[in-house]
């Protein structure tokens, strides 16, 4: 009998357990800040309505089941290879995802214009009629897509296959960026960093961003299992819908998440760290000439943080690290002729926080 009743509640439970990941997908806690929210986007993907491997109802439901928020499926525009065994225009896997979509994921309609270097490859994103753009001359897409008002971006600008030797801007890229038809570049695309495409997009203020170009399946691409994301785009909107990610596109308002690394424009990584590390005076251990403050890091990113010169000064001289969901205390103390006040303010690096290339995000910490 209690065998019985083991088994009946063991059935329950694991049935329990299916029905909850099934309900839930996976939570990735980048918590939303000064009217901002922090949604994790994913602007380059590819189905088989192009060169991908899969259907475009499995986007929607892998981008919920890792804690997406915004999805744009960008299939290319002039090459179909599967055309043959599949019918439907260059409308069509934006239909098909949008149907799909009972997963509140911001579906975003866009495409990818594929072209030889210069000007490469470029995603065009909030597109009305994507049939437009298949047109023979790449200048007449570039025109279409703005017609459209299209936000555009430059796909992996590194990629090797286009960029054998060097990393070149092209006069081509300066044409559309004085006709205002390129918005934002890649410096994250799949598994490559580009540095230089990051100093491009600080030096041309272009849009920051990083995507997945997933062809396969993410789960087969990326070890989830283990904590492992695809590139993300963090994109801080003042509202939760498309039109708030398009406003905050064209503001710039980016960061991107990359193995465990942050890219972004001062201003917003900035933002980032402090949405997610909140800084509290340790009240209780307050002595005279020395104080601690409370880190505590409310996201899913991990944080690590190198003290500056004053810092040590006040014998703060260790690597600091403060990882996904966890609170530690950093303490100052006056030593000698250096004289402790509470409020002081100090200067930390965040090593894992880029706003520019080989450049680490500073962050003042007040005590
Ligand atoms: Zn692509």
């Amino acid at each position: 009998m209690n065998f019985r009743i083991t088994v009946f509640f063991l059935v329950a439970f694991f049935s329990l357990t299916v029905i909850a990941q099934d309900g839930h997908g996976r939570h990735f806690a980048i918590p939303d800040a000064d009217g901002y929210f922090s949604l994790k986007c994913d602007f380059h993907i590819h189905t088989v309505f192009s060169d991908g491997l899969v259907w475009p109802k499995l986007r929607v439901m892998e981008a919920w089941n890792e804690g997406l928020d915004v999805i744009a499926i960008t299939d290319h525009l002039e090459y179909r290879p599967f055309k043959d065994e599949i019918s439907g225009d260059h409308n069509t896997s934006y239909d098909i995802a949008s149907k799909a979509n009972n997963y509140g994921i911001i579906l975003i309609k866009g495409g990818e214009i594929t072209r030889k270097m210069p000007p490469g490859h470029s995603n065009a994103l909030f597109l009305k009629d994507n049939n437009l753009l298949d047109t023979p001359e790449w200048n007449d897409v570039f025109e279409e897509a703005s017609k459209q008002e299209a936000f555009i971006f430059w796909t992996h600008p590194g990629w090797k296959a286009q960029q054998p030797d060097t990393m070149l801007w092209f006069e081509e890229h300066s044409k559309l960026l004085q006709e205002g038809k390129i918005h934002g570049i890649e410096i994250v695309n799949y598994k490559e960093y580009y540095p230089q495409a990051f100093q491009w997009a600080l030096d041309k203020n272009l849009t920051i961003m990083g995507n997945s170009d997933i062809h396969g399946s993410v789960f087969q691409e990326f070890d989830i299992a283990f904590g492992e994301h695809r590139p993300i785009t963090l994109v801080f909107a003042c509202e939760k819908s498309s039109e708030g990610v398009r406003d905050a596109l064209f503001d710039g308002r980016t960061a991107v998440i990359f193995n465990g690394k942050i890219f972004g424009k001062r201003e917003w990584v900035d933002h980032l760290f402090h949405a997610c590390v909140e800084v509290e005076p340790d009240l209780s251990s307050a002595k005279e000439n020395s104080g601690s403050i409370f880190l505590t890091n409310k996201s899913d990113l991990g944080f690590e943080l190198t003290p500056g010169k004053e810092a040590e000064k006040y014998g703060m001289i260790y690597h600091i690290d403060l990882p996904a969901h966890s609170t530690i205390k950093l303490t100052a103390s006056g030593k000698r002729d250096k004289v402790f006040n509470s409020g002081q303010i100090f200067v930390f690096g965040v090593d894992n926080i880029f706003d520019a290339p080989d450049q680490t995000l500073q962050v003042k910490l007040k005590f």
